[in-house]
This record gives C-alpha cells, structure tokens and sequence, in this order.
C-alpha cells in the first residue's frame, strides 16, 4: 500500500519529518492531548530530536493551554518552510497558519484546524486490511497463507474470544506492513498513552498509523507496531485448554446424568412391574376368597355328587331290576292279595302310592325345589289337597309325622324303606304294619314345598334307588 501525501477527507493524515518530531514531542507530556482541550504547545528544544528513547527524558518540555478555545497545534517548522507550504501540508488554509518568532534559531507556526477537521470518521490504520472468512478457513490457515504468524493476526483482531471459533463470512483484520497490536483509543486514553503503555515506538506507531498520535482521538485505531499479541495468544491458549476440559466434563456429565436416567428408569420399570405382580396376586387372592368363586366351587362339588349319585342309583336299580326279573318269587301279603316279590336282594314290586297323580319331578332330576336342589331322592307326584296315599309295598310305618320331608310316613320292609313326603295328613301310626295299597295319609304341601305333591322315596339298603323303575 502507498502512503498518500494528503487526503482531502482527513486533512490531518499528513505524515512529514518534522511532525514525527512533533508527535514525539507530545508523547513527552501528559497523555491527554486530546482535540477540544486546547493546543498542545510544543517546545522548539524538542524540534531536533527524533529518537523517542531521548524524548522521553524531557516531559516539561510540552504544555497545555486549555483556555484557548480553538483547535490549535503548535508546530516546529523548517526555517525555510513558508506558511504556503505548512499550510499545504496540514491540508488548512494559509490564513490558519501563523508564522511565531523564532526562539533560539528554532522557528514554529501555529496552525488553527478548522472544526470540520476534527469531525471526522474514527481513523483506520491503513495497512490493516479486512478479510472476510471462507469456507474450510482457520486463524492458522489463514495466517499461513498471508506468510504469518498466528500471533500476528490476532494482534489486529484482539476481540477474538476463541483461537478456534472463525465463521463463514465474519470479518477479520489482517496486517499488511508491519505487524503490531491494534487497538481503540477509549474514553480516557490517548494514543499517547498507549504507546507508552505498550512501550511502542512513537515513531513507527506515527508511521505505521499514518497519522500524528497526537491528533487520534477516543474512538480511532491505532496500531502499535512491534508490539506482539503473546500474551493474548496465551490466554487464548488457555481458554481453549479450559474449553476442551469443560466439554469433556460437560460430556461426562451428561453420560453420567443419562446413565442415572436409564437407571431411573429401568427402578420405576422394576416398580411398576412389581405393584403389577401384586396387584394380580391380591386379584388372585380376591377371587379365590370370593363369594362368587366358593358358589363355583360348591356347584362343581354338588355337581360331581349329583353324578355320582346318579350313576350309582343307575346302578343298583339295573341290578335290581336284573335280580328281580331273575328269580321271581309268590307269597302272601298281610292284606290277603298275591304280590310278586324278588325276595333275593330284597327289593320289590311296587304298587303306585295314588290312584290319579302327575309325575312333576323325576328321580335325580335337578329341580328348582330346595330340597333336591344338589340330588333328588324320588319322585314327586302332584295331586290335589286330600288325595289318598298308599302304601306302595308292605312293611312296618318306622315314623310317621313331621320329619325331613314335612309331614311324612316312613315304611321298613326288610332293607327297603319307602319314604312318603308332604302331607296333609297321616292316617298310621308309628310302629304299624301296613299292607301295600293300604291307606298312609293325604297329599300336602308341608315341609319345603312349592305346590301340593308327594314326594315318594324308595331306599334299599339305606341308599336311594329310581322308584319308577320298581313301579308298573
Ligand atoms: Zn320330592
């Protein structure tokens, strides 16, 4: 880049020998020269010395005049130099240069700025060049291929955050010329102030900013030259050391919490399955002391002894029937009539208990009457009220009353016995021998009865066999 001999928008940027002397002749004093403040008279003994090392002894030598209200800068000047010619180079008017006596042999001019002057945009150094970030770009890619160091890069970029984090597009700074630090003048520095904080040569930094320290301002790039960003490169180092610790400590940690999770998870999975099982046991147990589940079981039960009762009362009137039709028998009966009896097992022929009946329920017939609710015993006849009974086989009356079948008549004949339920009424007494076809009582409904009927039971051997398969 070449360094222009004037700009028309900044007046200021003028660089010459003898305002270097200048600029370093400011930096001998207070850092505050600053526009607006007054006019920074510079002392001829300074004019000659060029090198800042020496400068630096003679701070008295720069004063202050913050009463003089207009921008005023005193300068050291040529003894030939004509005010055409300061003028030309401060880019003012000749009116605004003002020719001093000289003192000593050294002659100096006051040049007035013009207020236009100093609003101006923030200065830029011009060798600092912006670069725009590409695809596939890093801070080490992009400082090798500019034939740099990373630290030179980060020198003109110093709000970096990370040595790693560039995007695309983001807008870096890059030195062309010389390599330094470039930073803003904030409020309360000077340009001044800085060089001497970075111990910077005011020289260089007059050169390498094209313009005067003296006439930067809060808000201007200044870039010190030689001065490298290490310490910056090191803290950026740093941080990026502490980052990768902290993401592999995020990272562990958020394995860690997602291993605890999947823990969690699996507890509660445990759990809930565990309430399952209980509540399906305590439903289990629930049922199986149920009320509903016991009437299961005792209708099974009743069911099986129905069955069982059945096919063992098949049984015995099979062979009975077998046995009687087998060896027949002729004797007399107490009443004088002639029966057929198949004395051998003891069983008999039966005569029908009443002359005009229904047969309303059969033997082992599951009926809706209580008392042969699981098994039924005989059979029930139904008649009318009053309907005589007989006695359907000869025998002794064992009882006669009220019993298990309301008011009934019981009939022993050898092993049988005949059973004749709910009546109305008895006609015998207990301990009576009746004949068959002898008169025994009249149809009831005692006992657990739904309408009038007699429930006829014939047992052999104590146990209850089909009537109707002894019966005509
Ligand atoms: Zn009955």
């Amino acid at each position: 880049m070449t360094r222009r001999s004037s700009s028309p928008g900044h007046p200021l940027a003028v660089l010459s020998r003898p305002l270097l002397a200048v600029a370093a002749a400011a930096a001998l004093g207070t850092a505050t020269a600053q526009e607006g403040q007054g006019t920074a008279v510079i002392s001829p003994a300074t004019v000659a010395l060029t090198d800042p090392g020496r400068l630096l002894q003679g701070a008295a030598d720069m004063t202050l005049s913050p009463a003089v209200p207009t921008h005023l800068l005193t300068v050291v000047v040529n003894s030939t130099e004509s005010a055409t010619q300061i003028s030309r180079r401060y880019g003012v008017a000749v009116a605004s240069v003002r020719l001093l006596p000289s003192v000593k042999g050294t002659r100096s001019a006051q040049v007035s700025l013009s207020p236009a002057s100093r609003e101006r945009a923030p200065l830029w150094p011009r060798s600092v060049q912006p670069y725009r970030v590409r695809a596939g770009d890093t801070l080490a890619g992009i400082a090798a291929r500019h034939g740099m160091r990373i630290v030179d890069v980060l020198g003109v970029n110093l709000d970096r955050r990370s040595l790693d984090r560039v995007h695309i597009g983001e807008v870096l700074n890059l030195p062309t010329k010389e390599r330094g630090v470039l930073v803003r003048i904030k409020a309360g520095q000077s340009a001044l102030s800085l060089i001497a904080g970075y111990g910077a040569d005011l020289a260089a930094t007059a050169r390498a900013n094209g313009t005067l320290p003296t006439e930067m301002r809060v808000g201007d790039a200044l870039l010190l030259p030689g001065v490298t960003a290490a310490g910056f490169q090191q803290q950026l180092l740093a941080q990026r050391v502490a980052e990768q610790r902290a993401a592999v400590a995020f990272d562990r940690q958020l394995r860690y919490e997602r291993f605890l999770a999947q823990k969690q998870e699996q507890r509660r999975r445990e759990q809930v399955a565990a309430i399952a099982r209980q509540e399906q046991y305590e439903r289990f147990l629930a049922w199986q002391q149920s009320a509903e589940r016991q009437a299961r079981i005792r209708e099974y039960e009743a069911q099986e002894r129905y069955e069982a009762a059945q096919a063992a009362a098949r049984q015995r009137a099979q062979e009975a029937a077998r046995l009687a039709a087998a060896r027949p028998v002729v004797r007399a009966s107490s009443a004088g009539g002639v029966s057929v009896q198949r004395a051998s097992t003891g069983a008999v022929r039966l005569a029908w208990p009443m002359r005009s009946f229904r047969i309303t329920s059969r033997y082992a017939e599951r009926d809706i009457d209580f008392h042969r609710q699981v098994f039924h015993g005989g059979v029930d006849l139904a008649a009318p009220y009053g309907t005589p009974i007989y006695a359907a086989s000869d025998g002794e009356v064992s009882q006669s009353g009220y019993g298990d079948f309301g008011l009934n008549v019981f009939v022993e004949s050898g092993t049988s016995t005949m059973v004749y339920g709910h009546m109305s009424r008895t006609a015998v007494v207990s301990g009576q021998r009746v004949a068959q076809g002898q008169l025994l009582g009249y149809v009831g409904c005692s006992g657990i009865c739904t309408g009038p009927h007699l429930h006829f039971e014939v047992r052999l051997d104590g146990r209850t066999v089909d009537p109707l398969a002894l019966l005509p």
